[in-house]
């Protein structure tokens, strides 16, 4: 896998200052080889993988991260931004039905799709209803009534004398059918070829047309790889399309067709079908896709693991500061403060100190909010009154809580707590332990 690649490439060391262009050409050439066997198109990975070496030359290195983790974090962004960062969700009509048209080749998955939809929707207290306009292939709209019969959804299917030949006439009448049975989903289904064909895409245009959909969902098989960028820009120029449906993704494909739609044709993927059964779909997640397109799962679980790592030495270097007593000062305990919100529990960090174990049920009773108030106080004060919280008297403090929005007592009590803290950890240092705590090393 890719992060087995890199793992290899690289030794274990941090950087500092930027990234190297050898560290970020020796990444960008195995992520290359990563998308291509992903089934990437060759532009959108040429694209791709220069855009991620041009972020790469402009960032910091940070400390938690060696720099081909810190390529592969770039790398992973970028993918979950292009394949549409956040899940679209489906946009629905206002007032009368939503209409959805499904449009794709042949075999795209289609009319499986439609009645998985379906299904969807009604758990979600929609009530949908289907419309076979594929009149091409001769079993299309009984596989359509079946499908829909299994998952208890009604078809609206061309009868003798009801548009019979006519897709176009049929997805009309069924948008007028669902209306006036009040049915709020109306989802087209529509005819494919197995190639890109003039005649098929006049007819899916046509029935856009005639029956402005809310949306349009472009059907792609994942499986077909390098095929699918040609197929979805013809359907971009013939029919049109909002958004784009992967199916398949049961398969063993990678999914670089999501990445090489979605970059060129700059649609959302917007759903995920992943199977021959009526629940195999789900909403399509980026962050998902992108750790199969890179294969890089247990690389972003390092990422991870190694930045909380980070998180934690930094704090204990901070407990340590103020263990240390000395030149503890308010912007310490500001910094300490913030440090502390981001690892989540104050009780956690200082449980990793000596002694103070005792104040495990003091701490875990600490109010988060609190940090809000403290923060806002010591943000308040001038860079001299951090350094030297001596200084200030009844004005200063009356002018630190206007400017924080909080009560002189407030500010009081933060400085009281501040200079408790601050002997305390004095005699720590000293060496006498805590106060009153037997068993101390002295
Ligand atoms: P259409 O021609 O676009 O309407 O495609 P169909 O819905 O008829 O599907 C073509 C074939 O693909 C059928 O055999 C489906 O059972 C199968 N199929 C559709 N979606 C999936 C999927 O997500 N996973 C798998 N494994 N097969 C699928
Ligand atoms: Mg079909």
């Amino acid at each position: 896998t890719l992060s087995d690649r890199l793992a290899s490439t690289f030794k274990n060391l941090r950087g500092k200052g930027r990234l190297s262009e050898a560290d970020i050409d020796a990444t960008a050439r195995e992520i290359r080889i990563a998308l291509l066997e992903a089934d990437v198109a060759l532009p959108v990975v040429k694209e791709f993988v220069g855009a991620i070496k041009e972020r790469a030359r402009g960032e910091e290195v940070s400390g938690a991260l060696n720099p081909a983790q810190q390529i592969v974090k770039i790398v992973n962004e970028e993918l979950v931004a292009i394949l549409g960062g956040e899940t679209r969700r489906l946009r629905y009509a206002k007032t009368g039905p939503t209409v959805i048209m499904l449009a794709g080749l042949q075999g795209a998955g289609k009319t499986t799709l439609a009645a998985k939809l379906a299904l969807w929707l009604k758990e979600q207290g929609k009530t949908p209803m289907l419309v076979a306009c594929d009149l091409q292939r001769p079993n299309a709209v009984n596989q359509l009534q079946v499908n829909g019969e299994r998952v208890g959804v009604p078809v609206f299917a061309p009868e003798p004398g009801n548009g019979v030949g006519n897709p176009v006439e049929v997805a009309k009448q069924g948008v007028a059918e669902a209306k006036r049975t009040l049915h709020d989903v109306v989802i087209i289904d529509t005819a494919g070829r197995l190639g890109i064909d003039a005649e098929m895409m006049g007819q899916a245009r046509m029935i856009r047309t005639a029956t402005q959909p809310d949306e349009v969902l472009f059907v792609v098989d994942a499986m077909i790889g390098q095929d699918a960028v040609n197929t979805a820009l013809a359907f971009q120029e013939g029919v049109g399309y909002d958004g784009v449906v992967l199916t398949k993704l049961d398969g063993d494909a990678r999914g670089g067709a999501a990445l090489s739609i979605a970059s060129i044709t700059g649609k959302p993927v917007m759903f995920a079908s992943n199977g021959e059964k009526m629940t195999d779909f789900d909403l399509f997640h980026p962050d998902r896709m992108a750790s199969r397109i890179l294969d890089m799962g247990d690389m972003l679980t390092l990422i991870e693991q190694a930045e909380k790592a980070f998180d934690q030495e930094e704090a204990l270097k901070a407990a340590e500061k103020l263990t240390g007593g000395g030149d503890f000062t308010l912007t310490d305990f500001l910094a300490q403060m913030q440090q502390i919100r981001k690892l989540g529990s104050l009780s956690k960090i200082m449980g990793m100190l000596p002694g103070m174990g005792q104040f495990r049920e003091q701490l875990d009773n600490f109010d988060e909010r609190e940090i809000d108030k403290i923060q806002a106080i010591i943000q308040s004060m001038t860079p001299a009154e951090r350094d030297n919280p001596k200084i200030i008297d009844g004005s200063r403090r009356l002018r630190i809580s206007k400017g924080s929005g909080t009560q002189v007592n407030d500010v009081n009590t933060l400085v009281d707590r501040f200079f408790d803290a601050k002997k305390m950890m004095q005699q720590m240092a000293k060496g006498g332990g805590m106060p009153g705590m037997p068993g101390m090393p002295g």
